[in-house]
């Protein structure tokens, strides 16, 4: 949550920061704000700074609208995801100190802020904020005060701070450095000829390089152009970060045609799926994690699997634990990652802990992780960022390769998960000796077959437009979605998609719960989505949700299928059917979550909603 920049380097501060703000805005979006050190040639260097609520744009139309002809030597920016006070323009980072000589800003939570800001305000200290970020900002101030050197405050302020936390942070005086600290927070650098970036994420700065520096835990790092990076641990000792090249490009972050963001990352589905799924397979027919750092014995001796992740994620992980337990009988549990560590799981050597997180810096779920170590079980986790902070910190990684996704709701890093998923599941079958190489390449003969199949699915999906507008001017105020089996999670996955991006109140069951509780919301014209599995293999599954459509359309619900092609059951008592291509029925989320998917864009869009950036909402969940 939250975007940060920092820069220094001869391209114009002002663009470079607020270019990588455009790029970083799905984190975070409440409000904006930019600082800027000024060194005017022959006089003092003077710091400047700009905050403004909502979005990125209302900032930029006040820095359109000032002189230009001093470009500053750095600065930093700010989009803001609210964690204490709401949004506004007196809480919109930067931060300053009190003597206002340095401003900072900060991704995260402070947790002892109260502490920390009642020992200041009884040392006269005047807040004008009611973030906890503005404690940073003074105790900076005050041990900048001492020295005048901003890498040796930041390190001492970071002593005293508890919580999670990215900062950056410049100063009034110091026109060539910008500071950055990060405790369970992203941070990466991206060095350029003679300029460096920092930022929450390489897509700040992939329009200028491709070069960048990852930064430990606890890390604080100091770009300047006399000086370069230097970078040390928060006991002030010299450290070092992890070079690693980018390799998206920026075309990847632009909308390339699309009118938004979501539409775009629909379309790249396909190509998304296919490249997770590309080369897994050695020579010997072997599944291939990305990095392992756990012994085939050690895969072997699990005789417990949990899954823990959160939102889209989780729903991914309750389809794998049906592909799971059907392919290696061993037992596997989903838990939602927020209620995982306080519930006193069940863990040990032989458990294995698989995380799925899309950013790989899920605050609950890297909190879920690290219980999950102390206990002694092994980690395996699931994620887009190659060397974020969950992958960095789990015994075995599979990296989905679903490049930058930009819109809020997730969609192909939810299909890139679930195909992840399957390849974990095959993979604990082949070493554990439940899967011969030739049922592993069956399985996965399909899998490459999905990619061609989900294609077909968005060529088609205009009836489902069709319908979701026809919903939205009907003013439709609730859509139930059901399923059984896979479809299950599907029809949760269906239901959270139309929530987040329509705002409307839309809920996915068991279809066969319905009949313990919530078929009474049903009223004459309730749309209800029902994912129907294949009449082939499991007619008993079928049969069962037929019968749960016929009962949901007898008290007057409107029926909208999605169903395998050719299904003529489903056709009859449908009021509306959308036809996916035929598929194994453990595979079978990857192509029905795409017309759900879909369906909330359209409905959202005919409410005239946004969709890439939802109310309330941020992409990259970093606090708790
Ligand atoms: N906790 C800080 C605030 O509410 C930072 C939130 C963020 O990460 O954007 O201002």
């Amino acid at each position: 949550m939250c975007g940060i920049v920092g820069y220094v380097g001869a391209r114009s501060v002002v663009d470079v920061v607020i270019d990588g703000l455009r790029r970083l805005e799905y984190r975070g979006y409440d409000s904006a704000g930019v600082a800027l050190v000024y060194q005017p040639e022959g006089a003092d260097p003077y710091l400047a700074f700009d905050k403004k609520a909502g979005k990125l744009a209302n900032l930029e139309a006040v820095l359109d609208g000032q002189d230009r002809s001093l470009e500053a030597s750095c600065g930093i920016g700010h989009t803001r995801w609210a964690t204490h006070g709401v949004p506004s323009d007196r809480n919109a980072h930067p931060h300053l100190s009190a003597d206002g000589r340095i401003a900072l800003i900060h991704n995260g939570i402070i947790e002892n802020f109260g502490q920390l800001r009642a020992e200041l305000e009884a040392d006269g200290v005047e807040f004008l904020s009611d973030t906890d970020t503005e404690v940073a900002a003074h105790l900076l101030g005050r041990e900048y005060a001492a020295d005048g050197d901003l890498t040796e405050a930041m390190t001492r302020v970071c002593a005293r701070l508890e919580g999670a936390f990215t900062l950056l942070a410049v100063a009034a005086d110091d026109p060539d450095t910008v500071v950055g600290a990060r405790r369970n927070s992203p941070l990466v650098v991206g060095l350029g000829d003679g300029e460096y970036f920092l930022a929450s994420d390489v897509a700040a700065f992939i329009a200028y390089t491709t070069d960048a520096v990852e930064l430990g835990q606890d890390q604080i790092v100091t770009i300047s152009r006399e000086s370069g990076i230097t970078v040390r641990g928060f006991d002030g000792k010299p450290s070092e970060g992890k070079p690693f090249s980018v390799d998206w490009d920026i075309a990847a972050a632009e909308k390339g045609g699309f009118e938004t963001f979501m539409r775009k990352e629909i379309n790249e589905q396909p190509t998304a799926v296919a490249d997770t799924l590309r080369g897994r397979i050695d020579e010997t027919g072997q599944i291939v994690l990305d990095e392992v750092r756990m012994s085939d014995q050690d895969f072997r001796d699990i005789d417990k699997v949990f899954i823990i992740a959160c939102g889209t994620s989780y729903h991914a992980g309750l389809v794998t634990k049906y592909a799971i337990e059907h392919w290696t009988r061993i037992p596997c549990e989903v838990e939602l990652a927020s209620e995982f560590r306080y519930r006193d799981p069940v863990l040990d050597r032989s458990t294995l802990v698989v995380a799925i997180s899309q950013s790989g810096e899920t605050m609950d779920t890297l909190m879920a992780v690290r219980h999950a170590k102390d206990q002694k079980a092994r980690v395996l986790s699931i994620s887009n960022t190659v060397g974020s902070t969950i992958p960095r910190e789990s015994d075995a990684v599979l990296y989905t390769r679903a490049g930058i996704e930009v819109a809020v709701a997730s969609t192909k890093a939810f299909l890139t998960q679930l195909a992840a998923c399957y390849l974990v599941g095959l993979h604990l079958a082949q070493v554990r000796g439940i899967k011969y190489a030739d049922e592993v390449s069956a399985v996965l003969d399909e899998l490459v077959a999905a990619p061609g199949k989900i294609a077909k699915v968005i060529e088609n999906l205009e009836p489902v437009r069709e319908m979701a507008r026809q919903c939205a001017a009907l003013g439709t105020d609730r859509v139930l979605f059901i399923g059984r089996h896979v479809g299950y999670p599907v029809a949760l996955e269906g239901a959270l998609k139309l929530k987040e991006l329509a705002y409307l109140h839309a809920e996915g069951f068991a279809a066969g719960e319905l009949k313990h509780g919530p078929i009474s919301l049903i009223e004459d014209g309730t749309p209800v989505i029902a994912i129907v599995p294949s009449p082939r293999g499991r007619s008993l599954l079928h049969d069962k949700i037929i019968s749960n459509i016929q009962e949901v359309k007898a008290r007057g619900a409107k029926v909208i299928a999605i169903c395998e092609e050719g299904d003529r059951i489903t056709a009859a008592h449908a009021d509306f059917v959308f036809e996916t291509p035929a598929s194994p029925t453990l595979l079978s989320p990857l192509l029905t979550a795409v017309p759900l998917q879909e369906f909330a864009a359209e409905l959202a869009t005919a409410l005239g909603r946004d969709i890439d950036q939802p109310r309330n909402l941020a992409k990259s969940v970093t606090v708790e």
